[in-house]
């Protein structure tokens, strides 16, 4: 490793990337790799998308940033589309995910506080969970791994060891003001939440006014076939955070409400100077002009099917390393019984990137634009990939 005069953060792979188009990168000495990765669920519409790259040019061309001093036209339209595709009638706008969580968080607060219930604070998120890298959100997400060595975690979290009912029918009480999950566990290892669950979280936050927030930072925007992953099953939160997706690599996110909760966010109470500017908003705007098109969505889940019967033959052919798919529309999980790393690591080998999750999963989000070329070849080198594992298993054994 040479010197770096970065924080040592992350672990990096030796890729240097220059350019993209559609789902394949080419590194600065010209190889190419196939991207099943997505800026981890970020670039929804592969690299370089001409429509993303107009609308870019043409707002950077005109006006970079003017801050919430003033109406920014491209916010109230990007907020407009979002309320008329959702439950939501509010949107605000953040810079990422966790920001996203954070005014999700103040939000549902804010609202108990404003009905005259300022006990309402603690939020129930569940094992498994992952909602960004802000003090707060690694209280949320309860991971000791993120927490360790950050000072006192912030309060007002508890963390369920599973997602059950009856679990959260005794830990709900007076202090309780909302419920946060995400619809498919992402991080956590691609694990889907059941239905079933979501309507009873829904049942009980009616009974007992508490609010549902949903993390859809990763599973929205098309990523499950649906512009949103609640929206297959209709089972409708009171808040929900968005990012990921919706930029299409540019760095943005939402919190959405409904009308009656976002009211109690009156001017003072929360505040972004980036969030919502206007090449924020243009990038914004051009990720739902294409997803919003006529058939795309239908497009994920057909194409979805497709790598999932492939996927089906390589895990029956390759089930001492691969034994389970999970999730659902683009987001997909390989359950190991290795770790994921050395099969990413073959994977890279073969010219295709994918991004480790928890649980022992290596997880698949390619851009929504993929086609059967880019299956044909993903299964290819997946498949040479667990054949190189498999060897080095038994090499070693
Ligand atoms: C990535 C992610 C976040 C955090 O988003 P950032 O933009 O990194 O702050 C939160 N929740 C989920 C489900 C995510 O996948």
């Amino acid at each position: 490793m040479t010197q770096s005069s970065l924080f040592a953060t992350y672990a990096r792979a030796d890729l240097k990337f220059e350019k993209g188009e559609g789902a394949w990168l080419t590194t600065q000495d010209n190889r190419r790799f196939l991207d099943f990765a997505a800026g981890i669920a970020v670039n929804s519409l592969g690299h370089a998308h001409p429509h993303l790259v107009d609308a870019l040019k043409a707002q950077a061309e005109k006006l970079w940033h003017v801050s919430n001093l003033y109406d920014i036209p491209g916010q109230q339209r990007l907020g407009e589309r979002l309320c008329a595709a959702t439950f939501a009638d509010k949107v605000f706008f953040t810079n990422s995910g966790a920001e996203a969580l954070e005014c999700a968080v103040k939000t549902a607060r804010r609202y108990h506080y404003g009905k005259g219930n300022v006990d309402k604070t603690t939020i129930i998120t569940f094992d498994g969970a992952f909602h960004g890298r802000t003090l707060a959100m690694i209280a949320a997400g309860g991971q000791e791994k993120y927490l360790e060595g950050f000072g006192e975690k912030a309060p007002g979290f508890v963390n369920l060891p599973a997602p059950d009912i009856d679990l959260v029918k005794s830990a709900v009480g007076e202090t309780t003001a909302a419920i946060l999950i995400e619809p498919i566990q992402g991080e956590g290892g691609i694990r889907e939440i059941a239905p079933s669950f979501l309507q009873a979280l829904r049942s009980l936050c009616d009974e007992l006014d508490i609010l549902l927030i949903y993390d859809e930072v990763q599973t929205g925007v098309g990523r499950t076939g649906y512009l949103f992953a609640h929206q297959e099953y209709g089972i409708e939160p009171d808040i929900m955070a968005i990012a990921k997706g919706i930029g299409g690599g540019f760095p943005m996110g939402a919190c959405m409400a409904r009308e009656e909760v976002a009211q109690a966010m009156v001017p003072g109470t929360h505040g972004s100077t980036y969030g919502g500017n206007p090449l924020a908003m243009a990038v914004g705007n051009a990720v739902l002009d294409v997803v919003l098109e006529e058939g795309f969505l239908e497009r994920v889940r057909d194409i979805s099917l497709v790598l999932k019967q492939r996927l089906a033959e390589i895990r029956d052919a390759h089930s001492d390393i691969l034994t389970e798919i999970r999730g659902r529309g683009l987001l997909l999980g390989l359950k190991l019984t290795v770790p994921p790393a050395e099969l990413l690591a073959a994977c890279r080998g073969e010219g295709l990137l994918a991004v480790p999750a928890g649980d022992n999963v290596l997880r698949l989000a390619p851009p929504l634009i993929i086609g059967q070329e880019e299956i044909d070849f993903a299964m290819n080198s997946l498949d040479k990939a667990l054949a190189k594992v498999s060897a080095n298993q038994k090499d070693n054994h």
